[in-house]
């Protein structure tokens, strides 16, 4: 059974390695140590697609597995094709939490091309694979595993119905350091700065919530099991001997569990370089705890740009501070009163650079213009210094795929192109669509307030002016004081734009006209442009907004000299 995996390192602030060969084949090694898998071609970073696929065919595989989720859909379906133009041999297995669990058989009519699709847990999914391939040679449906025609039957991995196992320590960890060197060599020290290699690992696995933008572990289950200590000390031990890895815990509610203090002490006394970004939801006391004791611990790693980006510490993943948005969405939370006294307890001790940062959804329910700006206003009170403000991207696997919920809160799922840069035809405002493509853009399913049918932009407009006065070492409330009508009218401005700007494909493509660079730009960065061009001369409204008034009232509260003119130009 020859099998070729072929995966592409996300180059984000750091490189996101991903991790599913080591993954499934540690396991696949330990409890079926006599299967006849032989590995023939793994890549974990290429630049040029049809060379790793000619690369991994020149090795004749029988089956390339491959993974998707949100951030590399379009690169994987684009992988999927280029295969596929060059042989209809090879079996294609195509797994990760962008696979719909919810539905199994469905993911054939979005992935035509696959010959078995791996949903949930994947690793009893494989061991069932490759039994199945030793004893009839084919690909058959099994657990967490469907084929065309049979879903196969779901099960969640608990680590405690097996052997203890490690992913990279031990017989792997020589391929995983080639493995660290090839994602080095590809996108290391590019105009990005990027040094190291980000490994996951988890310590527990699963999420006894269920938020519903979430699709933890596929969405399927909500328990926790527990990795053995012993692993998990293990594959840190393994941390210590490479250069330019982090571990990357992908928990999703780190001091969860108590022993979760015991782990992170080991990490320290080990100087490995490692990054926790999901905290508990509940159990902010140990969150803000560790921020403030390991304030130089971190700041060793940032200072020699092992973090790049977003450390994980002082960054706290809000989604909404109102509380009715919270219980829509059942977000577990401690009220925002309680969290944001230890933001301000935090800020107070703090002595480094690391900027606070907080996580915000676009669209939530019940989110109104008038929420966002206040929301935005108690965040920079909080001592909140950087915003990542996120459209709500769907994944199939999460609660909100249900439409009972999407007729509950008036909410849609639109297909949307995201843009970083997008070529204009020449001399004009007219995206060239025939310039689409994946690397610089990418597609996913966004869920929109139903009435609107794109992104809220006043929300984005809010939550990047604060990021604007970060970068720039603004005063915020003088700014927002001052920019509050110019806010209102760029926020019509973009609206105008935004809702007739689909592709002949019939999707919405999220990007703006960018008058600097004449192309369509990244919203964010066109948004903080426009700040930067109207800094002068910010009191412009030419758009009505039915909450202005109350706007005002709202930032006065915030800004005791905030004024508001009567400069009003409404057009028609
Ligand atoms: S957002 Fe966090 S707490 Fe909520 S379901 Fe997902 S992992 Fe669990």
């Amino acid at each position: 059974m020859r099998i070729a995996t072929i995966t592409n390192a996300t180059p984000d602030s750091n490189i996101y390695a991903n991790p599913v060969y080591f993954w499934l084949r540690s396991f696949l090694d330990c409890v079926h140590p006599t299967n006849q898998v032989q590995w023939c071609s793994n890549i974990w970073a290429f630049k040029s697609l049809d060379e790793a696929v000619e690369q991994t065919l020149d090795t004749a595989p029988e089956i390339i597995l491959l993974s998707i989720f949100v951030y590399n859909q379009g690169e994987t379906e684009a992988l999927i094709e280029t295969i596929r133009q060059k042989t209809s041999t090879v079996k294609i297995i195509l797994g990760g939490p962008h696979i719909n669990g919810r539905d199994p058989l469905s993911n054939f009519d979005s992935y035509p091309e696959v010959d078995a699709v791996v949903y949930g847990d994947g690793e009893e999914a494989f061991l069932g694979i490759v039994k199945r391939w030793e004893q009839t040679g084919t690909l058959l449906a099994g657990i967490n595993c469907a084929v065309p025609g049979e879903a196969g039957t779901y099960k969640r991995f608990k680590w405690e119905e097996w052997p203890t196992f490690t992913n990279y320590a031990g017989a792997l960890y020589e391929e995983w350091k080639l493995a660290t060197q090839e994602c080095l060599n590809v996108y290391k020290n590019d105009e990005f700065g990027r040094i190291a290699v980000q490994w996951p690992t988890e310590t527990n696995r699963g999420c006894p919530y269920g938020c519903t933008f979430c699709d933890w572990n596929a969405g399927l289950h909500h328990k926790v099991t527990i990795r053995p200590i012993e692993a998990v000390y293990a594959e840190i031990d393994a941390f210590t001997e490479v250069d330019g890895v982090v571990l990357f815990i992908t928990d999703a509610n780190f001091f969860q569990l108590k022993r979760d203090e015991k782990i992170l002490e080991y990490m320290n006394k080990k100087k490995i370089n490692y990054k926790i970004t999901a905290w508990s939801k509940l159990k902010k006391d140990k969150v803000y705890e560790y921020f403030i004791k390991n304030l130089d611990r971190v700041q060793e790693m940032v200072e020699k740009n092992y973090l790049n980006g977003q450390p994980g510490v002082g960054r706290a993943a809000l989604q909404s501070i109102k509380k009715e948005t919270l219980d829509a969405i059942n977000r577990p939370e401690i009220p925002w009163i309680k969290h944001k006294q230890y933001i301000q307890e935090y800020i107070k001790t703090r002595h480094h650079q690391i900027a606070t940062n907080a996580e915000i959804i676009n669209d939530l329910p019940l989110m109104t213009d008038y929420d966002y700006l206040w929301q935005v206003l108690e965040l920079y009170d909080a001592g909140i210094e950087t915003i990542g403000f996120y459209n709500w991207e769907f994944l199939p696997n999460a609660p909100v795929n249900n439409s009972d919920y999407l007729d509950k809160w008036n909410l849609t799922v639109i297909d949307q192109i995201t843009v970083w840069n997008l070529d204009c035809i020449k001399n004009t405002r007219q995206p060239d669509y025939s310039k689409i493509n994946y690397y610089e853009m990418y597609q996913s399913k966004i869920v929109v307030d139903r009435t609107r049918k794109h992104p809220n932009s006043f929300g984005t407009i809010t939550h990047q002016l604060l990021n604007w006065c970060h970068e720039n070492k603004k005063d915020f409330k003088k700014e927002v004081s001052m920019k509050l009508d110019f806010m209102l009218s760029l926020n019509g401005i973009i609206d105008k734009q935004i809702k007739n700007q689909y592709t002949p494909g019939g999707q919405l493509l999220w990007g703006l006209y960018n008058p600097m660079s004449k192309n369509i730009s990244e919203v964010g960065t066109t948004i903080q442009q426009y700040f930067s061009l109207y800094s002068k001369n910010p009191n412009i409204l030419t758009v009505k907004h039915e909450q202005r008034d109350a706007m005002h009232e709202l930032v006065k509260q915030y800004v005791p000299y905030h004024k508001y003119t009567k400069l009003f130009k409404e057009v028609s």
